[in-house]
């Protein structure tokens, strides 16, 4: 992740965009996103990613684990999908919070997503292993931010996923004889 940008270029910029009425790009989004530093310009950005979150934990269907997620992804369009986790009778149907925020931002017509946010009530909570997968392949550079509604962690999803399976990899075997391990 680039931090070369200045924070008042930065800002300028945001602010120029909102005015205009202009979506933030991704780039400009992955370069305002630093963990240790999230730009002030999109923090609002942030806190509403946040509330939506918050919104869809509060809907969450998890009466076997009694741990309810709520999730929102922001797309590199800077709009904003959320997604609850739903659990089912099969334990191994469950469907995670992250995911379901994810497949709805890619049913709207999302490609990339430059961060997520996973709102739980339990204890600062990661993404599960699936779940990392998933985001990766549409935001590799992408932070996840965890939060308990008091507390804050920042990750690169590439710090949580090092050594991802990429389409890439897909592509490279393509015309493989053998299909061991996949
Ligand atoms: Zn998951």
């Amino acid at each position: 992740m680039s931090k070369k940008r200045s924070k008042r270029s930065i800002q300028t910029r945001c602010t120029q965009l909102e005015r205009e009425g202009k979506v933030l790009t991704a780039a400009f989004l992955r370069t305002a996103l630093t963990p240790e530093s999230p730009d002030p310009a999109v923090v609002p950005l942030l806190g509403r990613a946040v509330r939506k979150a918050k919104q869809v934990w509060r809907r969450a269907y998890a009466p076997f684990s009694r741990f309810p997620v709520g999730a929102a992804v922001i797309g590199g369009s800077g709009k904003i999908w959320a997604g609850c986790n739903v659990e089912c009778s099969s334990h191994s149907l469950t469907l995670c919070a992250e995911r379901n925020a994810l497949t709805t931002a890619v049913a709207s017509g999302e490609r990339e997503i430059v961060a997520t946010v996973v709102y739980t009530e339990q204890g600062l909570t990661p993404p599960c292993g699936a779940c990392r997968q998933m985001l990766y392949d549409f935001g590799p550079d992408s932070v996840v931010i965890v939060t308990d509604g008091r507390q804050q962690q920042w990750f690169l999803l590439e710090d949580l996923l090092p050594v991802a399976f990429t389409a890439a990899l897909l592509r490279s075997t393509t015309g493989a004889k053998s299909t061991k391990g996949r």
